[in-house]
């Protein structure tokens, strides 16, 4: 019988990776092996030390990976598989591929130049201490790269195919559906990747792609993210509020600074900026997007319209290409960045990374959080131990770089932003489901949210709900 094994993000949000072996037996490597992401794990240490681990079964015995989307959490892992010797198709949308080719290099490079830091200032008890991999392994793996379309059938051997379905997350994410044919039987597993949210464009407003995720699917196996199992949404239009906070912020003569990652979410930001200006509710003030991707993530925004929502499409008829708004400029080299730095007048910097744990947003606020004119904004969760989640919880002074940095900016955090499903929207989402799965499991979420959620839906659906744990192994019966 096939089974599945939680390689990742079982226990945390992050490394997501999961086997689906064919086999007949717990212990055979004779079937089809596929696995639905490959993800890098992030955060605490304990989890990111399972990056150096092999995977349970050798990288060459793997047939192919299938990709829900281009989130490091779900593709940064791929560039290791290939150097551990898989050579397999990788299946993603064109737009997800697109995106892993900057992501993955730029994951590379930092991994590189984190590598050399460390073996400057002899700061790893590894020595010398290693990247991952580097710009050129992770630039070596794009050759493997298969874009699939959306809803088109792909038969992975005689037993197993599978589609994409919109998981309306990020552009180009999508859902998984496994169909697997053995014996005279069919089951079908659903694998979830991250769920966007359901749409309401007062409530979450800015989403640049497609509203909500596919309707009435039909699953045996559920595996399914829970990053929001413990927490719902506000449900109120951020934007009265973080214009207010925009305008009081200039009045006074200070700069906002929006730590983002330049994917996504950087995009949904400047759209949202674009439309506060024109609508009056802020004043005009220059906005820099500082990141090396930042350009690139919006050609490639650009190009692929098919992904669009009413709303972006809206938007960009209305105010034509981000690339030629006056008062918008992008930054893509550490020369362009530091003019950003030298500027002394009211503006609005976005730059990542997101939760502060590297990159150029860490000048900016070094250079801008001792001056209580300024106010930094969050659009994004922070992770517990990151830089960003120090910032957001108040505290007097966080270290960058090494140095001490006093914080007296104004700190404000809008939770509206998030790409994710919360527990209502899920259980809306759930319910157009047309069979009851004869088991869910629970994946991508601390162990808090992912029991909350179970107990959500166990109470709200009568569904049989398990929270996922890491190496486990499940039958598909
Ligand atoms: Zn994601």
């Amino acid at each position: 019988m096939a089974y599945i094994q939680f390689l990742g993000a079982a226990g945390t949000v992050t490394g997501s990776k999961h086997l689906i072996n064919t086999s007949g037996n717990f212990n055979g490597q004779d079937g089809f092996q596929g696995r639905v992401d490959c993800g890098m794990f992030q955060g605490p240490k304990e989890w990111r030390e399972r990056n150096w681990q092999d995977t349970p079964v050798p990288a060459h015995t793997i047939d192919a990976v299938i990709l829900t989307h281009a989130h490091l959490d779900h593709c940064g892992w791929i560039p290791r598989l290939v150097k551990g010797g898989f050579k397999g198709p990788i299946y993603a949308t064109s737009a997800t591929i697109d995106l892993c080719g900057i992501i993955l290099p730029d994951s590379g490079h930092l991994q590189e130049e984190d590598a050399n830091f460390y073996n400057k200032t002899q700061r790893s008890k590894h020595i010398p201490a290693l990247p991952l991999y580097n710009l050129e392994e992770a630039e070596a793996c794009l050759q493997y790269f298969q874009p699939v379309e959306i809803g088109e059938t792909k038969q992975l051997s005689p037993e197993i195919s599978f589609r994409f379905v919109r998981a309306a997350h990020i552009l180009g994410s999508c859902m998984v559906e496994i169909v697997l044919k053995t014996n005279g039987q069919t089951r079908r597993m659903l694998f979830t990747g991250d769920i966007g949210r359901v749409r309401d464009v007062n409530v979450a407003p800015g989403k640049v792609v497609h509203s909500g995720p596919q309707e009435g699917e039909t699953a045996d196996v559920l595996v399914m993210e829970s990053t929001y199992g413990n927490r719902v949404h506000p449900d109120e239009d951020p934007r009265p509020a973080l214009a207010a906070t925009i305008r009081k912020t200039v009045e006074r003569g200070g700069s906002i600074i929006v730590p983002a990652f330049a994917v996504e979410r950087t995009q949904k930001f400047i759209f949202m900026m674009k439309e506060l200006m024109e609508s009056g509710q802020i004043p005009r003030i220059p906005v820099f997007a500082d990141s090396p991707m930042a350009i690139k993530a919006v050609e490639i925004y650009l190009k692929h319209t098919e992904e669009y929502s009413e709303e972006a499409k809206r938007l960009i008829n209305q105010y034509g290409s981000p690339l030629h708004w006056g008062g918008l400029t992008f930054a893509s080299t550490a020369a362009e960045s530091k003019k950003i730095n030298d500027s002394h007048y009211p503006s609005i910097i976005i730059s990542s990374s997101g939760m502060v744990t590297g990159g150029r947003i860490q000048h900016h606020l070094a250079q801008r959080l001792p001056d209580p004119r300024n106010t930094v904004i969050f659009i994004g969760f922070q992770a517990p131990g990151t830089r960003g989640a120090t910032i957001k919880s108040g505290a007097p002074e966080v270290k960058i770089y090494g140095e001490i940095v006093p914080i007296r900016a104004q700190i404000a955090a809008f939770e509206q932003f998030s790409d994710h499903a919360d527990p209502p929207e899920l259980l809306q989402w759930l319910h157009t489901f047309q069979n009851k799965p004869r088991v869910t499991y629970l994946v991508h979420g601390e162990p808090a949210a992912s029991s909350q959620l179970r107990d959500t839906m166990t109470k709200d659906l009568g569904w049989n709900v398990q929270v996922a744990q890491w190496m486990q192994k499940v039958e598909v019966n």
